[in-house]
């Protein structure tokens, strides 16, 4: 039996990882939307490649392009933010949540809304939306399955188990490309340093988050929402060779822990499959070649950033969402050279330091205070 999938994000690091494994089941699999922002070449080749049924660009000043890289076929072609919310409402089986930064909330919302599977990488839009996208989940009856690594570890390790019996719940941390980088080093980091990951391919934002451990941080909220056993249960550690991905300790003591390559094939093979199990390419595990795997304590004086999420997930409200707007407007001026790497986690500090919006009620709410909160770290970029 054919399911079908929509895809938000198709043309990034997710989305490709996605469409590489729908490509080597292809007659399982139905392709209702692709989306992308811009990239309207890239986005039209992958859906004449996968025959989907419409191709949307959230970026409309693509959409005369894309229309070009689709002629002569049956696929439709869209562009602005209210389609790529029409395109997420197509009621597909499944809709993999792949766009980066809170951009994918609306339409993450929008396939929420259709009550199927969500498998979600957008990390951004939960933190963000937090109580009000957990909510709708309820609400639709929607499952939401996490595609990150670490959540969809614990999300295996819980798998029998009650929540009530969790003692604590740990998310690894790689530590990222500068985890061994001195202070004074740190304030000198520059873009293609901080985004040469060691153990895994993704994007550019992601990447930088990763090397201030504020992606940590953000994965430590959306395990919050995703598994809600309180804030005291919840720890990081770091473990550089990224093999374990997360682990769930147990009332009884015991630990369950779900190791694997660190290849976000398998994390997202295990939501496209869920419950059942699929193949993937990916190599299998040799415990004997890495011969060792070590675990170290975060350093929160160099960087700051988990300890800035732990905070705003426990003050509440609306400040998770000024959190990760701050954050995204200062990766992006990291990214363009416009500040230093260590600014970035300064400036979010001093974001969460103004008074903040009330807690939002909806998803427009959220919006609200996204859009407040990126103008406002915007006003705090100073030159590096
Ligand atoms: P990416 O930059 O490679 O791809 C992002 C995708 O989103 C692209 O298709 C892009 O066209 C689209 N997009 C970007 N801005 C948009 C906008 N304003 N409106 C609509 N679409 C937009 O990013 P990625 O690494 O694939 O990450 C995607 C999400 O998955 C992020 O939230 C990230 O934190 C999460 N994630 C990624 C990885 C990974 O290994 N790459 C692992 C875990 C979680
Ligand atoms: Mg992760």
């Amino acid at each position: 039996m054919t399911r079908s999938i929509s895809i938000l994000g198709a043309t990034g690091s997710i989305g490709a990882s996605t469409l590489d494994l729908i490509r080597r089941n292809r007659d399982e699999w139905r392709v209702l939307a692709l989306t992308a922002n811009g990239k309207a070449r890239e986005l039209a080749e992958l859906a004449r490649e996968f025959d989907a049924e419409v191709a949307v660009v959230s970026d409309e000043s693509a959409l005369p392009a894309l229309r070009e890289g689709l002629a002569g076929t049956r696929i439709e072609a869209a562009g602005g933010r209210q389609a790529l919310c029409e395109a997420a409402s197509r009621g597909a089986d499944i809709t993999v949540a792949a766009i980066v930064g809170c951009a994918g909330l609306g339409p993450t919302m929008a396939a929420i809304e259709q009550g199927g599977v969500v498998a979600l990488a957008n990390k951004e839009a939960l933190v963000s939306a937090g109580g009000v996208m957990t909510a709708a989940v309820r609400k639709h009856g929607a499952t939401l399955l996490p595609v990150d690594s670490e959540h969809n570890a614990i999300f295996q390790c819980l798998q029998g188990n009650e929540l009530a019996d969790v003692r604590s719940i740990t998310l690894t941390a790689s530590g990222g490309p500068l985890r061994l980088w001195s202070a004074q080093e740190l304030a000198r980091a520059t873009p293609e340093q901080a985004v040469a990951h060691p153990n895994w391919d993704m994007g550019a934002k992601i990447s930088v988050d990763s090397a201030t451990m504020m992606n940590k941080g953000l994965e430590f909220i959306e395990a919050h929402h995703l598994f809600p056993v309180g804030l005291d249960k919840l720890r990081i550690i770091v473990h550089p060779q990224s093999v374990i991905h997360s682990m769930v300790e147990y009332r009884d003591g015991s630990t369950l822990a779900q190791l694997g390559p660190s290849d976000m094939r398998v994390p997202i093979a295990s939501c496209l499959a869920w419950p059942r199990r699929m193949d993937t390419p990916c190599a299998p595990l040799n415990l004997a070649a890495l011969g060792e795997l070590t675990f170290f304590e975060p350093d929160e004086t160099r960087f700051p950033a988990t300890k800035l999420a732990r905070e705003a997930v426990q003050t509440g409200g609306s400040a998770p969402a000024v959190l990760n707007a701050a954050n995204e407007v200062a990766v992006a001026a990291f990214l363009s050279g416009q500040i230093a790497f260590t600014q970035i986690s300064a400036i979010v500090a001093q974001t969460l330091n103004l008074d903040r919006p009330a807690a939002p009620q909806c998803l427009d709410d959220v919006l609200a205070v996204d859009a407040e909160a990126r103008a406002l770290a915007a006003e705090m970029l100073e030159p590096a």
